[in-house]
């Protein structure tokens, strides 16, 4: 007799486990009348609901329509995507510019397309640079968080090597040693990709990015890729740099040949983003101030956190139960904050990540020390004590 077997079921049972681990995620849809204060998104600047970008967007599907119609080499760009890549690489210091439909093909594209010998990682980084790594087909050694010495000894003797690191790390919310890194890397002949999802907005004058701050945004050896879908509140990616590798990515990045080109909406809702940052570079210094103003709170409750570097703000819960609860707590006090559990984050750092957005307001500000207070009495100071006994 066939024994039929549920075909799914292997799936259930790992869900189960995934129960039992805290480790379940839940979709929650947002409605029009959410009246939680939001501390969850990356909407760093809160330009996603500025009618100045509506207007872009508006505009540009007017102009062009609801699609991009094909990939960027078919039908897929048009004078606004090459208007934008001028504009993005104007504003962050490189030479040229390539978007893409998001940030995380930008970000494959980039580490796949450079073809490296050999790639170096810093273990903080951020998933879309990891499967980047994975999708190279070439060694990967991944360094120590932030370790400018294991990078060194990694490219000893290394041919074609690129240095692959966040600018601001995604829930940590610390800044990589750029200037540090940038002198290993011209040294040993290597290339250094820097991923400025996080800092494109908040960081360096006028937000113009970590990369521009420390004075390298356009050396020849530097490859920037950015978001457009936080500080900039559209969607869609860019990798920045030298024409030569943009050139490369063109001809050869698959997740940018085989790809749709960026929807028009977005191009024009960036674009007037970057409008508004041009005339408004007080917003990038109003989320960093937010930031440590938000930082400053958890740690006089006596909650673990770091100084943050831009707007993202973490509060360190180690295990994934208590993290889940903290966030709980948090939004039955109106404030609805990121919870970040394993695979997210190492085992024994899930945390609430908090985001110090520009347009938070005094009030708003207290409303958040009111519901840390409610995780602090609640789950108590993160010590070694309380934390996950398997770290
Ligand atoms: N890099 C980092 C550091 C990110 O945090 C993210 C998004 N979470 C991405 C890249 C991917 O960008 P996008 O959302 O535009 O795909």
């Amino acid at each position: 007799m066939i024994r039929r077997v549920d075909p799914l079921e292997r799936l259930t049972a790992a869900t189960r486990e995934r129960t039992a681990a805290g480790l379940r995620r839940t979709l929650r849809p947002r409605t029009p009348a959410q009246t939680l204060l939001d501390l969850a998104s990356n909407d760093y600047l809160g330009l996603s609901r500025d009618p100045r970008l509506a207007e872009g967007a508006i505009e540009a599907v007017r102009t062009w329509g609801t699609g991009s119609t094909g990939s960027r080499l078919v039908t897929g760009t048009t004078e606004l995507h090459t208007a934008l890549e001028e504009r993005l690489a104007g504003f962050v210091g490189t030479p040229s510019a390539l978007v893409f439909s998001s940030g995380y093909l930008a970000n494959l594209a980039a580490v796949t397309a450079l073809r490296p010998g050999l790639i170096v990682s810093d273990r903080g980084n951020h998933a879309s640079l990891i499967d980047g790594c994975r999708l190279a087909r070439c060694p990967v050694v991944v360094t120590p968080h932030c370790d400018v010495a294991a990078v060194d000894a990694a490219l000893d003797g290394a041919r074609d090597a690129v240095v692959v690191t966040d600018a601001v790390f995604s829930v940590d919310g610390d800044l990589a040693p750029l200037r540090e890194l940038h002198a290993v890397v011209r040294d040993h002949g290597a290339l250094l990709l820097i991923d400025e999802a996080h800092a494109l907005g908040v960081v360096g004058p006028g937000g113009r990015g970590a990369a521009y701050a420390a004075g390298i945004a356009g050396e020849p050896e530097v490859i920037i890729t950015v978001t457009l879908s936080k500080s900039l509140g559209s969607q869609g990616g860019a990798v920045l740099g030298a024409p030569e590798v943009i050139e490369t990515l063109v001809d050869t990045a698959r997740s940018f040949v085989f790809d749709t080109g960026l929807a028009p909406a977005s191009a024009g809702a960036a674009a007037a983003a970057l409008d508004v940052l041009a005339a408004e570079p007080e917003l990038a210094t109003r989320a960093r101030d937010r930031a440590r103003r938000l930082a400053a709170s958890a740690d006089a409750l006596g909650l673990e956190t770091t100084t943050p570097a831009a707007a993202v703000v973490p509060v360190i819960l180690g295990d994934p139960g208590r993290a889940v609860r903290a966030a709980e707590i948090c939004a039955e006090h109106g404030v609805r904050v990121g919870c970040f559990r394993p695979p997210s984050v190492p085992q024994g750092r899930a945390c609430l990540r908090l985001t110090g957005r520009a347009t938070l307001e005094e009030a708003e500000l207290t409303e958040v020390t009111g519901a840390l207070t409610g995780v602090r009495e609640l789950i108590g100071p993160y010590s070694a004590r309380n934390a996950d006994p398997t770290r």
